[in-house]
């Protein structure tokens, strides 16, 4: 990358930084021409595919955005939204893609949120799924009783 002073193709890393959550590292540089310092911040390129076709990096902001109206009134804190967006950020770059789907980023969504509270899960799965009917509602709540029974039927075995 060009010095943003002047243009000079060159310059050296004098500091480099990993970010707290490790997915970026901001490198503090100096230009070997006229010597003044820059910070570049590096990280693996994911961008979002939008319904309309149209390209934006992906933002955990945007996942927050989107799971905070599943669970108003619901027992659920910022640091709870802010690790189901990790939880989602480290699944679609576990695929390896650079470009992911709106639509994958809601169901990344699911597993996390299910794991936090069953009701907000409800509730996003019923928008993210287009649910339309209450049987589709009860099918769901069908699926997470079925699930907890076989996991408490796991917990009965383990203690025999
Ligand atoms: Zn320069």
């Amino acid at each position: 990358m060009h010095c943003p002073f002047c243009r000079n193709p060159d310059s050296r890393v004098v500091d480099s930084r990993t970010s707290d959550d490790g997915t970026s590292i901001r490198r503090r540089r100096q230009c070997t021409e006229c010597g003044r310092r820059f910070t570049t911040v590096e990280t693996a390129s994911l961008s979002v595919v939008k319904r309309s076709g149209v390209l934006e990096p992906f933002r955990r902001e945007k996942v927050i955005e989107g799971v905070r109206k599943a669970v108003r009134g619901r027992p659920v804190t910022d640091a709870d939204l802010a690790a189901v967006a990790q939880a989602v950020e480290e699944t679609v770059r576990a695929t390896g893609a650079s470009q992911i789907d709106a639509n994958e980023i809601g169901l990344a969504v699911l597993p996390p949120l299910r794991e936090l509270d069953e009701v907000a899960y409800l509730r996003f799965a019923s928008v993210y799924n287009a649910f339309d009917s209450l049987e589709d509602f009860e099918g769901a709540i069908r699926a997470l009783r079925e699930e907890r029974a076989a996991v408490a039927e796991a917990e009965a075995e383990e203690e025999r």
